[in-house]
């Protein structure tokens, strides 16, 4: 083993960021502007999770946490129903997270601070919209692009409903009936019979926006190492970060790599909440590059139809089942059917690829944002779950301004590590 002062002699305070995803890549930009000298860390390449897989919606309108949207006759259903576009699995799973999300659910209606995310949401946009125009790199990035749809008129009266209340924190949403969609939509069959147009959030290409990120990095003077994967830490002056290819240290630590937050803090002798949550992309050819011209989010499947040029990109389903790749077939092909007869013209496109990615998750799907309990040098920042592309440039200006000891433009106390860990260095 030998130590890797980071940068050379230290001259500035050194920053190791573990995990090169969407939230890792946006935190080393942030704190490089700073003024720190960041380094990266990532076992892969960068972004080859599910910050370059995911749907590309950046819609923070779309925030509810979900256990305000689930109660026990849903879990059931969930655990039971094979067509369900959300899978519990209580074995991989245990009841203690099931317990904990239905615990959430009581506390996130009468706490309503989980909101200020979401009134940060033009800000998370704007953050976004920036990046995207320093890069050189075209992302598809467009605002007013997302389409939500409805055939059943139960849900859509709950979407009208979330629509009004995301209004109050300064969103828009736009309420239109099943005409009013196909006239801008057209490749909606007659059974969508409403639905929500995002008129401020946005939707880009994910993988564009990762290669957007990493060239701004490189430029910044970030170091990005890949292909080497962090076993442990520790810290007393400094902090240590050990791998097979030698140790690190420097002057902070963050960890956000994914839902592997959990796995090294297990190392440590911590526990976190933090779950992988499964979900699937499919890539469909098209011919015709217009074939869509919204992204949809099929609600009732929970897929979004993503347009990227030649190819329309299916992603979402949410199966909390652990670290399981296996491609349950009939299952996505029943919730597929739903997917068609909303948008008959996506049935005859040739599926080219199908994969799986995690979401990283926690019970009450706030994100961690902060210090280890105990700890003024490692900081967590992850568990974004649905939302990390979304809020992913917001926890970058976040974290940046905890280290540099600035005041937050969220309160980020109830992103607080502490509230979902146990463990033997608590
Ligand atoms: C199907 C699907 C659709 C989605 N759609 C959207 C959407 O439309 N909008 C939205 O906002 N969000 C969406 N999401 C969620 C979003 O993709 C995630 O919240 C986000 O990518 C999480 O980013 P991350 O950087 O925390 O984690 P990851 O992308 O998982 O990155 C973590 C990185 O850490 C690396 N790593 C892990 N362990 C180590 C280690 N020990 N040492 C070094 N490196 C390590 C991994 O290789 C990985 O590259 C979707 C997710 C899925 C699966």
């Amino acid at each position: 083993m030998y130590v890797v002062r980071m940068c050379g002699k230290a001259t500035h305070e050194e920053i190791i960021v573990v995990g090169g995803g969407v939230i890792g890549l946006s935190i080393s930009i942030f704190l490089s502007r700073k003024g720190y000298r960041v380094m990266v860390i990532e076992r892969n390449k960068v972004g080859c999770e599910a910050s370059s897989k995911n749907a590309g919606l950046v819609v923070p309108a779309m925030y509810s946490p979900y256990p305000l949207s689930i109660d026990y006759i849903k879990v059931m259903r969930m655990m039971t129903s094979k067509a369900s576009p959300v899978k519990i699995s209580p074995v991989r799973m245990g009841c203690r997270w099931i317990r904990h999300i239905l615990g959430n659910r009581r506390r996130l209606a009468r706490d309503a601070r989980w909101k200020s995310l979401r009134r940060k949401g033009r800000e998370a946009i704007e953050i976004i919209r920036g990046l995207v125009r320093e890069m050189d790199i075209d992302c598809r990035y467009r605002e007013g692009s997302i389409l939500e749809i409805y055939t059943d008129r139960d849900y859509l009266s709950e979407a009208v409903k979330h629509a009004e209340e995301v209004e109050a924190d300064g969103l828009r949403i736009e309420i239109l009936d099943g005409d009013e969609l196909r006239e801008i939509e057209p490749s909606l069959s007659t059974s969508v019979i409403g639905g929500l147009r995002y008129v401020y959030d946005a939707s880009l290409d994910p993988q564009a926006y990762i290669a957007g990120l990493k060239k701004l990095a490189v430029e910044e003077g970030i170091k990005i190492i890949e292909g080497i994967e962090v076993l442990g830490f520790n810290e007393d002056s400094s902090v240590r970060v050990f791998s097979r290819k030698g140790v690190f240290e420097s002057d902070y630590l963050v960890l956000a790599n994914g839902p592997w937050i959990r796995d090294l803090l297990n190392r440590t002798g911590y526990d976190i909440m933090i779950h992988p949550a499964r979900g699937y992309i499919l890539t469909l050819k098209v011919k015709n590059s217009d074939t869509l011209k919204y992204s949809l989010m099929v609600e009732e499947a929970k897929v979004v139809a993503l347009p990227l040029g030649g190819t329309i990109r299916l992603a979402g389903i949410m199966d909390f089942v652990g670290y399981d790749t296996r491609i349950p077939h009939g299952r996505l092909e029943k919730l597929l059917t739903r997917v068609y007869s909303q948008v008959p013209i996506l049935k005859d496109l040739e599926i080219i690829s199908m994969e799986t990615a995690f979401r990283p998750c926690t019970p009450d799907e706030l994100p961690v944002i902060g210090y280890l309990p105990g700890s003024d040098k490692v900081l967590v920042a992850g568990g974004h779950c649905r939302f990390g592309l979304t809020f992913s440039g917001l926890t970058g200006l976040l974290v940046s301004q905890l280290i540099a000891g600035e005041e937050t433009v969220i309160d980020i106390g109830i992103f607080s590590p502490s509230r979902l860990m146990t463990g033997s260095n608590m």
